[in-house]
């Protein structure tokens, strides 16, 4: 079954990217609402096509830590990405002042089984773990997007990829390219959105009117890995982060070990009400939007 655009009506804009934006968009025939990316290319029709036949192998596969993929297709040169609808967003507008400890255990399996997931049954690494790429629903799930299936579209999409925050591994910035990507660096730039999840902000220096990006990408390459403050977080957590963020690619722990690590070990026994804590960081936003 193919998704094409005369059977969506279009409804509000989610949020923008590097590449175009994301909508929210009801799907008649189904009832479905979804949300579509746009990721606008100048690429012929023969790579296009490749990148939808990439795509198709999503339809094969399903976990409960990937968000769901619906259908894509193409108009003109533009690439339109249909998913899961997540009503409460991603990650970066919910940390808020950081999330406490339970939480981050919650949100660190969840990732943590979605990219064990992906490079299990896909043989796929994500390559741009970060939090605006971590989704969450009212029912308090966590799912990963935007991750590498298709070849073709990370190869067209790479050449360009420069954002403000860099959650790429040193190893990454240092040897450049697509070719040296392996799951470690996924583990890293894991490390990286955890600590920020847990602080409420980006740990490295951002680029304004003084500092250019290369200061960030020097302190990474260059600096100690960031940890997380020791009055907010036990010994446990963080060490798991800072075994993510070990400079050395080949001493940083697989999925299997990090599944096993005390810290989400000490949590998969404790309940956390991650549905209230959904509704809770999503109505702090809409306030501290509503006030800016
Ligand atoms: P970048 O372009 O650097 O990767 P990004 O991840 O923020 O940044 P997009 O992937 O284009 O950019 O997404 C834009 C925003 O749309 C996201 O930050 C997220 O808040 C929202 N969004 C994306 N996918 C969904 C979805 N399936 N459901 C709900 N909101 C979404
Ligand atoms: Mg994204």
């Amino acid at each position: 079954y193919k998704i094409n655009m005369d059977e969506l009506r279009l409804e509000e804009e989610l949020g923008k990217g590097q590449f175009g934006t994301v909508q929210k968009v009801f799907h008649k025939p189904t009832n479905v609402t979804m949300a579509m990316k746009e990721i606008r290319l100048e690429l012929d029709e023969g790579k296009l096509n490749q990148i939808l036949m990439e795509l198709d192998i999503l339809h094969k596969s399903h976990s409960s830590y990937i968000v769901e993929f619906y259908g894509a297709f193409f108009i003109e040169s533009c690439v339109y990405y249909c998913m899961e609808y997540m009503d409460a967003g991603s990650l970066d507008k919910l940390y808020g002042d950081g999330v406490p400890e339970d939480v981050l255990a919650k949100i660190t399996t969840s990732i943590v089984k979605g990219l064990k997931f992906l490079k299990d049954e896909l043989r796929i690494i994500h390559r741009d773990v970060k939090p605006t790429n971590v989704l969450v629903n009212m029912q308090g799930e966590i799912k990963l997007c935007d991750f590498g299936v298709s070849g073709q579209l990370v190869q067209s999409l790479a050449k360009t990829n420069v954002g403000c925050q860099s959650y790429m591994a040193p190893e990454r910035i240092s040897q450049d390219e697509v070719s040296t990507y392996t799951v470690q660096s996924d583990v890293w730039s894991l490390g990286l959105s955890l600590l920020e999840l847990g602080t409420g902000k980006y740990p490295y220096p951002t680029p304004d009117k003084t500092t250019g990006i290369l200061v960030q990408l020097n302190a990474i390459v260059q600096g100690d890995p960031p940890s997380l403050p020791d009055d907010k977080f036990s010994e446990i957590c963080r060490n798991f982060v800072a075994q993510c963020l070990n400079k050395n690619p080949k001493e940083r722990p697989t999925y299997g070990e990090l599944l096993d690590h005390p810290f989400l070990q000490k949590y998969e026994e404790i309940e956390v009400d991650m549905k209230s804590w959904v509704v809770q960081a999503y109505n702090a936003r809409q306030d501290s939007d509503k006030k800016s």
